[in-house]
């Protein structure tokens, strides 16, 4: 089973995400966690894309699809994958597609988590207390947020036609959301 969880800054991908991978032993690949190791490790990537991620801005395209490549193509993690951040434009779901085709897979569900902008500034000016993520101040949640906006139209409609849209309320409590979440999966696990 191949899942993608979507939603804007502070929707709780990341928890939610963790709680699929654990329940549903599954592979959690989070495009912002490969990112930021990038930046913390020092690497050519991780220069070139620090000013990026630090002004709110997405990394290309391309970027994101090479790293993302290196875990579809690998046997370990062949159908195992919850895709946490990734695809955030039609381009990158479009290169999804394609990539999961090349290697024999596809997507199984596809989870949008809802949520307000006045939400989104509480949770991440929250997180910022806790995690220190240089992104996460208000001014810059509010850009991410614009960001996601933006350019997640094209992907809402291209997962509407494939049947595998399921838009949750991301408002509500932790445990209620992944209830509702761990609900929906088994109810394609078959
Ligand atoms: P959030 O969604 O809460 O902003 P993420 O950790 O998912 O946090 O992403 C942090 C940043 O990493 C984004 O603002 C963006 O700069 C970059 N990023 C993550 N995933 C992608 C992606 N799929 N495409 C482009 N940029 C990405």
């Amino acid at each position: 089973m191949n899942i993608v969880i979507f939603g804007p800054p502070g929707a709780g991908k990341g928890t939610q995400s963790k709680f699929i991978a654990n329940k549903f032993n599954l592979y959690q690949l989070s495009t912002g966690d490969l990112l930021r190791n990038e930046i913390k490790n020092k690497t050519q990537l991780g220069s070139e894309i620090s000013s990026i991620i630090n002004s709110g801005e997405l990394v290309s395209d391309e970027i994101v699809s090479n790293l993302i490549e290196k875990f579809v193509s690998n046997d370990t993690y062949k159908n195992q994958i919850i895709f946490d951040g990734y695809p955030r434009t039609l381009i990158q779901a479009k290169n999804l597609d394609n990539l999961l085709k090349k290697h024999k897979q596809k997507i199984d569900m596809v989870l949008k988590l809802s949520v307000s902008l006045e939400t989104v500034k509480k949770r991440i000016l929250e997180r910022q207390t806790q995690e220190k993520r240089a992104d996460d101040n208000e001014e810059i949640a509010i850009k991410r947020y614009e960001m996601y906006e933006k350019n997640i139209n094209p992907v809402i409609d291209f997962y509407k036609q494939t049947n595998l849209l399921k838009v949750v309320n991301g408002e509500t409590a932790i445990s209620e959301i992944s209830n509702e979440i761990g609900g929906l999966i088994e109810s394609i696990k078959g």
